[in-house]
């Protein structure tokens, strides 16, 4: 199976640093930032008190996520492939619902299982819905997307594909990692083997080469 982060992922930029330089307040984004990567406030607490200051309604915030988040090359080929070879395919952010779907939809692809927390438009400031993922994770000590995987993977094996903060746990649980960006860092200074992707086309051959061989 393969299980996929969204945002900086499927997508080129986060969406909810879209939102949140576009309709609140991106000084906030840029100063939590550093403290969240040197682990000094949760990834949740950071993102309570960004949103905090987003004024947008949700047809003007999906707008703006369609049109500028930016879908990352050889996305839907890849997912044709997945389906093609059977390997059941999830998402899984640590963003909303809401958003993730619409750009799904946007792109064609409606109807992707989407692990994920939410957000609601209809107050003001808009309200963040976190996802129910069970007791704490033993390696951040925080509810994080390790439940997700858990709780679908079986005995498949499994391919995790990401770039952030939020891939950290669970692609430590993966059989293979696709990594870039801070995940890639991340994993280097572990000496957590992964395989680094520009776009989903150098996954599909790498992938293709792997499954090949087996
Ligand atoms: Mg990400
Ligand atoms: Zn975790």
């Amino acid at each position: 199976m393969i299980a996929c982060d969204f945002d900086g992922t499927i997508t080129r930029d986060d969406t909810l640093h879209l939102v949140v330089e576009r309709f609140g307040d991106g000084r906030t984004w840029r100063a939590l930032h550093p403290e969240l990567l040197a682990g000094r406030i949760s990834v949740e607490a950071a993102m309570e008190r960004e949103f905090a200051t987003v004024r947008a309604d949700r047809a003007t915030a999906l707008a703006a996520v369609r049109e500028h988040a930016g879908l990352r090359d050889g996305f839907c080929e890849f997912l044709a492939w997945t389906r093609q070879r059977g390997y059941p395919f999830f998402v899984m952010s640590n963003g909303f619902r809401t958003i993730i779907r619409d750009f799904l939809t946007h792109i064609g692809e409606p109807e992707l299982d989407v692990y994920s927390h939410d957000c609601r438009f209809d107050t003001d400031p808009p309200t963040i819905v976190w996802a129910e993922r069970g007791t704490v994770c033993p390696l951040c000590n925080r509810p994080c997307k390790r439940h997700d995987l858990t709780s679908v993977r079986g005995d498949a094996r499994v391919v995790y594909i990401g770039d952030g903060l939020s891939d950290r746990c669970v692609a430590q649980a993966a059989d293979i990692v696709y990594a870039r960006a801070d995940l890639a860092e991340y994993l280097a200074g572990l000496a957590v083997p992964f395989r680094p992707f520009d776009d989903f086309h150098d996954i599909q051959t790498d992938l293709t080469r792997t499954a090949d061989a087996a």
